[in-house]
């Protein structure tokens, strides 16, 4: 009898979709406009998109040119029970309206001005909540508060493994050391610092992380972005994203004609950089509008696809793995548990082993096998994105209409509208049960949120062990 249980234990505990997940995907997809319904969305097929906090720290100590906060962001102090407070509400919506699972960034201001143990219980919240959170930060901060954020007090490990997102460009103004970058390739030290805490926390502790890389591109770096992808690319980071400046946040800190670095324009520094052409309709997450992106690897210094969107048997390849394991959710998913789960998917379609196994061949010869053998196999996956926010100057406009319940005739809100229904990047209200795209929480709600705020949490001098004295303003592409 304790074995038959055990077993029907082991089947629940294996069966390859979470009903609620799925669920949540199929809402998802039929939420989306038909311009995002696209073979290659990846929303409402193996995912719902992306999550962002708002309102939790507000602040930053650094001064950036452009800064998507409004003017108040820095007169609000940051304080820990108010972020966890709201980050619970936050991720009790984001969970009741978008399902069990999703990636979720934990960002406002600067991160690490919250203290490491503030900051360890957000992202213990937002685990609880079946998030896989992600902290934004502009990477000034030391070993001892990643070691910190990492062990508890008695130094046992509290998380098995990190995943941050780090911002550097030279519009980035105070980081020590280098208080005016004069150039991208100068701050490529800082860059390398920042990826090399999270191997030595590896190899002291046994924390796995993942990082980003995140840079703000303007007129005035854009010529420099392939450069930052060369130079860069093996230090560590498997994320490459780069967002064309908009015309958000402090209208004090526009400071350039930033719609001179169009989309078409930055995509092609990053295939410069990526040294190939970069397919963003492979896969794509929203509108291809607001998002670009490319997964792969590199093997050396050459970077691969994972799919060849040329090669109709990879477009196979892409619609089997919506079709038999779309619904499956990879990401915090203990490894023997997720092999389990794709045993189960392969033995009810053997089919999809065959796929597989094909496509492998098919990878390796494009690489080469002595390109992999010289590379002692290593394979690096690297994914390039870019994600282009919106001026305030139409997102205002087209979500007051959308909230009327209108559509625009006016063809950039028209186009506006059909991004902001396909949103990507979700923040939530629980103060009215709403979800709202990130653009317009920059464009419309930031400023009134964060002057209510400012009344709610008066600035006061706080200064944390890692840092110079706070004061300055502003913060990097959030
Ligand atoms: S936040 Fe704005 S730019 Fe980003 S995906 Fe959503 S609508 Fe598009």
């Amino acid at each position: 009898m304790r074995i038959t249980a055990k077993l029907r234990a082991l089947e629940r505990a294996t069966r390859p979709y979470d009903t609620a997940f799925a669920a949540a995907m199929e809402r998802r997809w039929k939420e989306l406009p038909d311009t995002a319904k696209t073979p290659g969305q990846i929303l409402g097929r193996h995912g719902v998109g992306c999550e962002g906090t708002h309102g939790v720290f507000p602040k930053c100590n650094l001064k950036c040119t452009p800064c998507y906060h409004s003017r108040d962001a820095n007169q609000v102090r940051v304080d820990g029970p108010h972020t966890h407070e709201q980050i619970t509400a936050q991720m009790r919506l984001l969970r009741e309206l978008r399902g069990p699972r999703a990636h979720t960034q934990l960002i406002g201001g600067e991160v690490s001005l919250l203290t490491p143990d503030d900051h360890a219980a957000a992202l213990a919240i937002m685990r609880d909540h079946g998030r896989e959170p992600m902290s934004f930060t502009h990477g000034d901060f030391d070993d001892d508060y990643l070691t910190r954020l990492a062990l508890g007090p008695d130094d046992t490990r509290r998380f098995g493994r990190l995943s941050f997102a780090a911002h550097f460009d030279k519009f980035m103004y105070g980081r020590r050391g280098i208080e005016r970058p004069p150039d991208e390739q100068s701050l490529n030290p800082y860059r390398a610092r920042f990826a090399a805490m999270f191997r030595r926390l590896r190899r002291e502790h046994g924390v796995r992380s993942f990082l980003a890389h995140n840079m703000t591109v303007t007129p005035g770096n854009l010529d420099e972005v392939a450069a930052v992808i060369r130079d860069c690319h093996a230090m560590g980071y498997g994320m490459f994203s780069f967002q064309p400046a908009a015309f958000l946040g402090d209208d004090r800190r526009w400071k350039e004609k930033f719609r001179e670095a169009t989309p078409d324009a930055v995509w092609a520094e990053i295939e410069r950089g990526a040294g190939t052409r970069l397919d963003y309709r492979v896969f794509e997450n929203g509108d291809v509008r607001c998002n670009r992106t490319a997964y792969g690897f590199y093997v050396g210094h050459r970077w691969y696809p994972f799919l060849d969107g040329d090669d109709p048997r990879d477009l196979a390849v892409r619609d089997a793995f919506f079709r038999y394991f779309g619904k499956m959710t990879f990401t915090g998913t203990p490894p023997a548990l997720l092999a389990a789960r794709i045993t189960r998917v392969v033995a009810r379609h053997p089919s999809t082993a065959v796929t597989a196994f094909r496509w492998l061949a098919r990878t390796i010869r494009r690489v080469g096998l002595l390109r992999l053998v010289r590379h002692r196999m290593r394979v690096r996956t690297v994914t390039f994105v870019m994600h282009q926010f919106m001026d305030a100057d139409v997102v205002a406009p087209a979500w007051e209409m959308m909230q009327r319940g209108e559509q625009a005739e006016e063809p950039r809100l028209r186009e506006t509208q059909e991004r902001l229904a396909a949103c990507h990047y979700a923040m939530a209200h629980p103060e009215n049960g709403t979800l709202v795209p990130a653009c317009v929480q920059h464009a419309v709600l930031d400023p009134a949120e964060n002057a209510a705020l400012r009344t709610l949490l008066p600035f006061v001098e706080v200064r944390t062990p890692t840092r110079r004295s706070p004061g300055t303003s502003g913060t990097s592409d959030r």
